[in-house]
């Protein structure tokens, strides 16, 4: 209460107080505005005529302060017009002097009505905005998702989607993996690198929030993860402030989890939660597809005999590895094996341990190659290898170590040992050739080569008449 007449302003506190109303009186409309831009104040009563700032201007000033509380003007005779400029800048009532009792309890109750209403309109509308942006982010992910097929991708969408959605800077995806029976990390934002090196893969330990999540399929919050015991040690070292656990469900099954943490959390609000349950849900179905995608892609480009890459899928990634090369100036070397008189094996053991001994030999390969060559059955009985990165002399160093391995593990094949040979020739990039089919033509002919001198043995290319690796002309 704002009125310069100090009788007034303890009549108000009397009838005011005993209603439990925290009542604070001013003599001078600025100390009231001071008061006003420090703490918050449901209502304001104000007396019109004043010497100072006047209680028009009061009104004025507090209007334009944004949320601020509700205004009545107490007004004095001759002063009712003055009363009606208020209303129309603002207040939300007058209170003729003399007033009752219960006029002032009236009016008072009034406004605080008004103040609640108008409270409750900036809550709707803060809460129109945030669904408005939840819709917004399941648009995208849902376009996003439309557009992609890769594992990686969709799991990319995901995160990045319920990132946004959960109001969170750090953010990691699991998915389970029944051979192992483990949750491995497909896809991380904000992680710790010790977090990320330790944790790669983890199992489902009993009483964490993970059984949780498991058996009830909804999503999980946990304010303060440092100090639950449901979180585990390496997870609560990360210091996060609030964790959500998302479940990831396909048909009933928990297939995996999005964990999400802030270290500045903002209040949650509650359809959020919701929002995160209903993305696990679609964003499990898409990795499902994705897999099974991935699953048939990979049927269409390996070998379902030996497990290597078929000749379309060697292929394919051959032509990338190729350009890679002539972009960065990389070498690229390509084996060509051939397993030695194979036919004799066949007609002799027969054509089952003709296939042990093709997915031994496949087996050998992928043991001794690194990680990024690339090795498929170009035929029936011949293997192709691409060595990214790799000069003439090292693969030719790489094929006689597979010879060599090859012929001294034979193949065991209903109780007996069969020794197995090949026969390999070896082309590199840019030595031979600066041609992708050539390179592979220049293998193939230092295949036989080989074979013509005596099999089991390794022999090199000799450069294409255009090789750019030779030298000046
Ligand atoms: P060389 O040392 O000159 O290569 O003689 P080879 O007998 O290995 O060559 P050839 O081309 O005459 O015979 C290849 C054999 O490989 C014939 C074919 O039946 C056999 N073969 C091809 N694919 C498969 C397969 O998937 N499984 C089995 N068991 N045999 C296969
Ligand atoms: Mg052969
Ligand atoms: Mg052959």
């Amino acid at each position: 209460m704002v009125d310069d007449d100090p009788e007034t302003c303890a009549l108000l506190r009397r009838a005011l107080e005993p209603q439990g109303w925290q009542v604070t009186t001013r003599l001078r409309a600025q100390e009231a505005l001071a008061d006003l831009e420090r703490e918050e104040f449901d209502l304001l009563l104000t007396d019109l005529r004043m010497p100072g700032m006047d209680g028009l201007t009061l009104v004025e000033r507090v209007r334009a302060m944004g949320p601020g509380p509700e205004v009545v003007v107490v007004t004095g005779q001759g002063t009712l017009e003055d009363a009606v400029r208020a209303l129309r800048l603002g207040a939300v009532g007058f209170l003729p002097k003399p007033f009752s009792l219960e006029h002032l309890e009236a009016v008072v109750e009034k406004a605080l009505q008004v103040r609640r209403l108008r409270q409750r309109a900036a809550e709707l509308e803060r809460y129109e905005a945030e669904v408005r942006q939840g819709f917004g982010q399941m648009r995208t992910l849902a376009a996003g998702l439309s557009e992609a097929n890769e594992l990686g991708t969709v799991a990319d969408v995901g995160l990045e989607q319920a990132l946004g959605v959960a109001g969170c800077e750090v953010g990691w995806l699991r998915l389970w993996e029944a051979e192992t029976a483990e949750f491995v990390l497909i896809r991380q934002e904000g992680l710790s690198p010790r977090y990320i090196r330790e944790r790669e893969r983890m199992q489902l330990t009993g009483g964490s929030v993970l059984d949780w999540l498991a058996q009830s399929h909804q999503t999980q919050v946990i304010e303060a993860p440092e100090q639950d015991p449901r979180v585990s040690p390496m997870l609560r070292a990360e210091r996060l402030q609030r964790l959500l656990m998302v479940p990831l469900v396909a048909r009933g099954r928990l297939i995996g989890f999005i964990g999400l943490g802030t270290r500045r959390p903002q209040p949650l609000a509650a359809f959020r939660i919701e929002l995160l349950d209903t993305l696990g849900q679609i964003l499990a179905t898409a990795l499902e597809t994705a897999r099974l995608h991935e699953a048939l892609t990979s049927q269409a480009t390996h070998d379902s005999l030996t497990g290597l890459l078929n000749r379309r899928g060697l292929e394919e990634q051959y032509l990338a590895e190729y350009a890679r090369a002539v972009r960065f100036g990389w070498p690229l070397a390509a084996v060509m094996l051939d397993l030695d008189h194979f036919k004799a094996m066949n007609d002799t053991y027969g054509h089952l341990a003709g296939d042990q001994a093709l997915r031994q030999v496949a087996r050998l390969f992928r043991e001794h190659l690194r990680s990024f060559d690339l090795a498929g059955r170009y035929g029936g009985e011949e293997f192709l290898l691409i060595l990214p990165n790799s000069g003439k002399p090292g693969a030719l160093s790489v094929a006689e170590k597979l010879r060599d391995l090859v012929a001294s593990q034979p193949v065991c094949w209903g109780g007996r040992e069969i020794p197995l040979t090949v026969s390999a020739g070896v082309a590199g990039f840019p030595d031979d050739t600066r041609e992708s089919e050539e390179l592979i033509r220049l293998a193939d002919a230092a295949l036989y080569a080989a074979k013509r001198g005596g099999r089991n043995r390794v022999c090199a290319a000799e450069p294409a008449e255009d090789a750019g690796g030779a030298g000046p002309p």
